[in-house]
């Protein structure tokens, strides 16, 4: 690929700087110090304090869930949320392979096994085709629950993910899951922001989860929002994620084994700030992304776009290379001259620690896997 060179040039010009260019970094203009200091004040740093139940209705707003349930970070997050749906071990996930390693250790850590369902090439998030096509040949209906003919499994769940902030066809998704009395849990990490067909993403199933890692379109430093329109379930979210403890003036009594996956009040604090810097965020994603995508296409560069129904928050822009070999060259290029990009994620079928369990015709993952790169994608201000 001739036009390195430009591309490098380019986006050292879009960010104004010499320094390293980071592939995300979080912004902090709002009210952040201002709520981190009032839990210095008044000692609620922890697991008690207001700003928990703040964030927590901050999402449920935003995103138009009937709750939110916050918890110490996404992964924690799937890991209730998949259990409480019904995953557990000798039960079977269908998810996709190109995704970031949380989502499947969240279905190992229910002792369940992913079943590994290709992705569409313009989303890159699970194929409802190639869903379908799963289901057709290898389950059957057994008192009206999916069951895996070859394993004579239990599928428990459907676990999607909206890469890089663009949304899947999780409506499609949706609509086989009920066809077919499949939970569904959307792994919606990198995807506050992002709305398919003006509903948000994360709404569409049973669960939907959020993160607030460093690293995403806004931070609590750490953290997670578990989201959902069921009642009972929310409830259960919010027992087992808090240690499932009852409630008393001050004896200690729990009545379930469950986990201390509680957001502290500190990152809530930073995380209610972000939230409303949320809005300003996204608009200033949405330009760079606009004038990256004004760039590629004059230098025929393929630049991934969302599909026409959804909206999107441009958590990480990406590119698609010809080959692994451009690709190659271009990743070393961009990092040796200091603006970081990288490759998207190795597909989980190939990591050692998944690659005993069902894997389905590939062709579209593996397709991306040697082509798309992220590159530069923070907020500038
Ligand atoms: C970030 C991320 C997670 C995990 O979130 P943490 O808050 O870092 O635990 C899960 N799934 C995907 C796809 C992610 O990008």
């Amino acid at each position: 690929m001739e036009c390195i060179d430009e591309v490098i040039k380019f986006i050292k010009k879009l960010f104004d700087s010499d320094e390293i260019l980071a592939l995300h970094q979080p912004v902090f203009m709002g009210n952040e110090k201002r709520y981190l200091n009032e839990c210095i004040d008044t000692t609620f740093v922890s697991s008690v304090g207001k700003f928990v139940d703040r964030f927590e209705n901050m999402i449920k707003v935003y995103t138009g869930a009937k709750y939110a349930i916050a918890s110490v970070n996404g992964t924690a997050g799937l890991h209730v949320a998949l259990k409480l749906v019904g995953v557990q071990r000798g039960t079977e996930v269908i998810t996709q392979p190109l995704t970031f390693v949380a989502t499947c250790n969240a279905i190992r850590y229910c002792d369940a096994n992913p079943i590994f369902v290709d992705v569409d090439i313009d989303t890159m998030g699970l194929s409802p085709n190639s869903l379908q096509k799963f289901i057709d040949e290898y389950t059957e209906q057994r008192n009206g629950y999916c069951f895996n003919k070859k394993t004579g499994n239990k599928i428990s769940a459907v676990l999607p993910m909206h890469t890089f902030g663009r949304p899947c066809r999780i409506k499609e998704i949706a609509d086989i899951c009920k066809e077919f009395n499949l939970a569904l849990v959307e792994d919606a990490a990198e995807s506050l922001g992002s709305y398919y067909q003006e509903q948000h993403t994360g709404t569409f199933g049973e669960f939907g989860v959020f993160s607030f890692n460093g690293n995403k379109v806004i931070t609590s430093g750490g953290g997670g929002i578990i989201v959902t329109n069921d009642p009972t379930l929310a409830k259960k979210a919010k027992h087992i994620t808090t240690t499932a403890k009852l409630a008393h003036p001050y004896e200690f009594i729990h009545d379930d084994e469950a986990f201390n996956y509680r957001l502290p009040n500190i990152n809530a604090a930073l995380g209610c700030a972000q939230m409303e810097s949320l809005d300003i965020i996204l608009d200033n994603k949405r330009l760079l992304a606009e004038e990256y995508n004004a760039f590629f296409e004059e230098k025929s560069i393929v630049f991934a776009k969302a599909l026409n129904e959804t909206k999107q928050n441009h958590w990480l822009n990406a590119i698609l290379l010809e080959n692994k070999s451009i690709r190659d060259d271009f990743l070393n290029q961009t990092n040796d001259a200091g603006v970081m990009t990288r490759p998207i994620w190795r597909l989980m079928n190939k990591l050692k620690m998944f690659n005993k369990y069902h894997t389905d015709d590939l062709e579209n993952a593996l397709w991306l896997e040697e082509r798309v790169v992220n590159i530069p994608s923070g907020a500038r201000f």
